[in-house]
């Protein structure tokens, strides 16, 4: 089928998406920061369902390891499809007005930088009627008050770049589109001292619970699928309802 890169493949929603799109037969890049035995694991369940998996640190703001990361990529088959999934919160949850400059900078870099080049070096390599899925957040429509705004901003940005890319790239026959999670089990919350922060809002969502990795997962694979054929520049909440 060939393969698939998968930024911040190691934990969280990366991994649940390395592991489900094994399954549907992509080769996997699993991309992380600085966790190697997370994704060596999750490389080692991609091939244990037979296909190939390698795991490749590279900070995705920083191009040069990027470059690296797209050309270790090569060495595995040639590059059908990228999820740009590494996101990272900042980790200090406040008004926005108590946020760093440095802590704003670093998040843009990671969630918008960071995406702008693996939707770049992707590009390079892609095959015609390839695919890229953005992870976004049900945040940029929120905005996250009280929290984390540039976050949300943050995801905006992705998405306003999802929608413009996929346009720009449609007559090579690639879709673009974007997965936006809400609330979804992981260790980005006790990251950003909150432990708790997923059964503490779960009370907002209509469904009544935080998601499972592996639910958003589902989205990507469809996305990622024949079946989605006819879908670009769309923008997919997976969320419960909020
Ligand atoms: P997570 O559990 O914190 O995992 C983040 C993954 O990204 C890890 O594999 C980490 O690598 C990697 N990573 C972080 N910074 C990176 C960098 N600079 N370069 C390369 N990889 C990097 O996060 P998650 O909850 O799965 O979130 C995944 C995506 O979903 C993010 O874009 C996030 O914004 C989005 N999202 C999450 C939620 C949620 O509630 N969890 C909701 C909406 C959207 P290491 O393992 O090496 O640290």
């Amino acid at each position: 089928m060939g393969v698939l890169v998968v930024t911040g493949g190691g934990r969280g929603i990366g991994a649940a998406i390395c592991r489900r799109a094994a399954k549907d037969g992509f080769d996997i890049v699993v991309n992380f920061a600085a966790n190697t035995g997370a994704a060596e694991a999750v490389a080692a369940d991609v091939r244990s369902v037979g296909r190939k998996a390698i795991a490749v640190q590279a900070d995705v703001s920083d191009e040069d390891q990027v470059r690296a990361l797209f050309e270790r990529a090569a060495d595995l088959g040639p590059l059908v499809a990228l999820v740009a999934n590494a996101g990272i919160t900042g980790n200090t949850p406040g008004r926005l007005q108590e946020q760093s400059v440095a802590t704003v900078r670093r998040v843009f870099e990671v969630n918008v930088i960071g995406a702008f080049l693996c939707v770049k070096a992707a590009l390079a390599r892609l095959t015609d009627g390839g695919s890229i899925i953005t992870v976004s957040s049900t945040a940029a429509r929120r905005g996250s008050p009280g929290e984390w705004v540039h976050y949300a901003a943050s995801k905006s940005a992705l998405e306003t770049l999802s929608l413009g890319v996929a346009q720009e790239v449609a007559d090579r026959g690639i879709r673009v589109n974007v997965v936006a999670p809400g609330l979804i089990h992981s260790d980005l919350h006790a990251a950003a001292g909150m432990p708790d922060r997923p059964q503490r809002l779960a009370p907002r969502i209509p469904l009544g619970r935080a998601g499972e990795p592996a639910e958003i997962a589902e989205g990507v694979a469809w996305l990622l699928s024949p079946a989605a054929s006819f879908v670009t520049g769309a923008v997919l909440p997976i969320s419960g309802g909020f």
